[in-house]
């Protein structure tokens, strides 16, 4: 861990593995801050930005966007003061270039990675939690149709917001989405491993049981 004992992590895997409930879990345990590249592209989409203008028809076909965009926005929220007391990567790096790119950046603040965590889930169960996920259109909240059910149908239970689901949570999409992760980010796990960082865990099971692995993995690099 580094001198403050800031947590300084980055999240790998498929899409529905459970990295932003992971990473929302690690935000509050450590109070490090969570940069979340999915959740950003989404808030800008819904601005109608010109980076959410052009990431949104990106996002809807389970495309990814272009690396140089995505270096430049994880940079401008990386040097960020609430990042100082550490930081979740949720869903950047995706490609190699992308690992290059986030390298760059720590160096040039004088950081570096603690561990990177590889998240894994066999896709037949990816496709069942992403087919029924639901979030709140206002605080973000994430639900289950099936293993974590609203109380009340369609409504937050936390802020009484609306509950969506994720245009790109249809099966064509999220298949789409598993070939592209298959394709330009699982070879990260290999670039991370490679340079002793990685850190496996097994994505099935309850959150809970996931978080304690996690945890638990935190604590054998010095958390
Ligand atoms: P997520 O919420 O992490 O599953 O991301 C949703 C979508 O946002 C992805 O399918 C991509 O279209 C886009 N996206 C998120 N993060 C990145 C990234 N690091 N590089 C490129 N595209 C990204």
């Amino acid at each position: 861990m580094t001198d403050e004992g800031a947590v300084r992590v980055l999240l790998l895997g498929p899409p529905g593995a459970g990295k932003g409930t992971q990473a929302k879990l690690l935000r509050e345990e450590f109070g490090a801050c969570q940069v979340s590249t999915g959740d950003i592209l989404r808030r800008a989409a819904a601005e109608r930005s010109p980076l959410g203008e052009k990431a949104a028809a990106l996002m809807a076909k389970g495309e990814l966007v272009p690396d140089g965009l995505m270096i430049e926005l994880v940079a401008e929220r990386l040097r960020r003061d609430d990042c100082l007391a550490g930081f979740i990567l949720d869903g950047f790096p995706r490609t190699l270039d992308q690992a290059e790119g986030l390298e760059g950046i720590l160096e040039a603040m004088g950081s570096k990675l603690d561990c990177v965590f590889s998240i894994r889930v066999p896709h037949d169960v990816i496709i069942l939690r992403l087919e029924g996920r639901r979030s709140c259109k206002v605080c973000g909240a994430l639900y289950h149709l099936v293993s974590q059910p609203p109380p009340r149908s369609g409504v937050c239970d936390r802020c009484g917001g609306e509950l969506y689901q994720r245009e790109d949570d249809r099966v064509e999409t999220i298949r789409a989405r598993l070939r592209v992760y298959e394709a330009q980010t699982a070879p990260l796990i290999d670039h991370y491993r490679k340079k002793g960082l990685l850190k496996e865990i097994d994505g099935v099971g309850s959150v809970e049981e996931i978080r304690g692995r996690m945890l638990q993995a935190l604590g054998e690099v010095g958390a």
